[in-house]
């Protein structure tokens, strides 16, 4: 059980200290797809009666039970990652918006950490 809460917790924090990077809706994404692989092997028994030897023959009928916990997991994981990637990663001021870099002093507007032109001046 604390597995999970430190596998989601884990996620969050990745997702939150890199949002505004494409590695933050990557980390989400690649988190929850062993938990939608889980949910779609424990509910596949339920639509194909036929493949009822796949995996366990759906645990002793408790497989839906199971995707119910592991789809509201995978969910929950989602819909929180999500809010934490829709909140604006604050510059601070003079600073790049990239790396967040100090550009106080600099004599360009290019930033000599990442030498990205964007920067907040
Ligand atoms: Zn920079």
């Amino acid at each position: 059980m604390i597995f999970f809460i430190i596998y989601a917790i884990g996620i969050w924090v990745a997702v939150y200290r890199l949002r505004g990077k494409w590695h933050a809706p990557a980390i989400l994404m690649a988190s929850i797809s062993p938990i939608l692989l889980a949910t779609i092997v424990l509910l596949w028994p339920s639509f194909h009666p036929q493949s009822n030897d796949l995996l366990l023959a759906n645990l002793g009928g408790y497989g839906r039970l199971l995707a119910v916990f592991t789809g509201a997991f995978g969910f929950m994981i989602l819909f929180v990652g999500a809010v934490i990637l829709a909140t604006p990663r604050r510059v601070p001021a003079g600073c790049c918006i990239i790396c967040r870099y100090d550009l106080t002093g600099a004599p360009t507007s290019i930033c000599p950490e990442c030498g990205s032109v964007e920067s907040a001046r």
